[in-house]
């Protein structure tokens, strides 16, 4: 199968679900045309996963096509960003019809999920490598990031914690129990908080998505804002599958282990209190923002020694 027969075939179709209509030009012409409403903000994100090194070899192509796009939206959620469309540039050792049908099942389904339609791309042979560019927009001026958090802000994260990356070491495992099943799922197919980080414009003064744990991130967020934080490890969202699998070693898996794509945001006591409800029910305070810098972690046998934070591709320390 040729090169264009296998954009036709496999993508071309992801070209046309519904939602489109800022992509003016798609698939077909050499460059796609996005038309960026007036009073908005274009705001994009790249991403890429590499076999072997983000996801195993071998790995099931319908739960790479959907962690792909997962992962790429889950940085658009962060910024409070609307979805609107994304490129994929795909290099393949060989064009194997039933991978590419099961890739594009995963990424079809992400897809429509999160509302990104696909607007263009690159393929090419190689090792097995995804990347994923997403856009999305939002009123000019207000996106969430990094830098914004203050002293006296409170520290909040959606969902639960180290869900994923307990899955890590079961993803051979024959029969799974529910508890390993419902580890799996979070790493398999998760689900970037696209509603949730929209719900945060005007009330977070600084947010991140969790791809590399918790501290890793958190500590992003400390650093670009330049203040510290303390944070409650007894008040982690820990699901009870984790605490079942992982035992006392739980905690350690919340604070320190990626894939989760939830969010961690910072909010002032005031925009929090009047804060709609709906907003409050899905965030889970762990902790508050300080002058004094670094991260200090209060009811946790684990101590957070430097910057040793999360993962480094070109070192051990970021
Ligand atoms: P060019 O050589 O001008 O860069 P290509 O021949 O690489 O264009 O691609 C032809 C068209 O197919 C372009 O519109 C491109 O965006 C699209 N395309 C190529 N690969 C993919 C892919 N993996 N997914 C979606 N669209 C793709
Ligand atoms: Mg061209």
């Amino acid at each position: 199968m040729g090169e264009f027969d296998l954009i036709r075939r496999y993508f071309q179709p992801l070209a046309e679900h519904k939602g489109s209509e800022a992509v003016v030009l798609g698939i077909g012409d050499d460059c796609a045309i996005q038309r960026i409403p007036a009073d908005q903000d274009l705001v994009f994100s790249i991403d890429t996963m590499v076999e072997g090194i983000h996801f195993p070899k071998g790995y099931c192509p319908e739960y790479l096509g959907w962690r792909a796009l997962a992962a790429a939206a889950s940085d658009l959620a962060a910024m409070g960003a609307d979805p609107v469309c994304f490129t994929l540039a795909l290099t393949l050792p060989v064009a194997d019809e039933q991978w590419l049908a099961g890739f594009a099942m995963g990424l079809s389904r992400a897809s429509e999920c999160f509302g990104l339609v696909l607007a263009g791309g690159d393929t090419t042979r190689g090792p097995l490598v995804v990347s994923l560019q997403v856009h999305g927009t939002i009123k000019r001026g207000e996106a969430l990031s990094r830098s914004g958090a203050r002293a006296g802000d409170l520290v909040f994260v959606s969902g639960t914690l180290g869900d994923a990356g307990a899955a890590l070491d079961f993803l051979d495992e024959p029969e799974p129990s529910d508890d390993i099943a419902f580890v799996l799922g979070r790493y398999h197919h998760p689900s970037p908080r696209l509603d949730l980080g929209k719900s945060l414009v005007g009330f977070g003064s600084s947010c991140i998505d969790i791809s590399d744990g918790l501290i890793a991130d958190l500590g992003h967020i400390l650093r670009a804002s330049g203040v510290g934080a303390t944070v409650d490890v007894t008040k982690l969202p820990l699901s009870p599958a984790l605490c079942n699998v992982k035992g006392s070693e739980a905690a350690r898996y919340g604070l320190s282990s990626g894939d989760d794509y939830e969010l961690c945001v910072t909010v002032s006591p005031e925009c929090w209190k009047v804060a709609p409800e709906q907003l409050k029910e899905q965030l889970t305070m762990i902790g508050t923002i300080e002058h004094d810098q670094g991260l200090r972690l209060l009811g946790s046998p684990h101590s957070v020694e430097g910057d040793a934070l999360g993962f480094d591709h070109f070192g051990g320390v970021s």
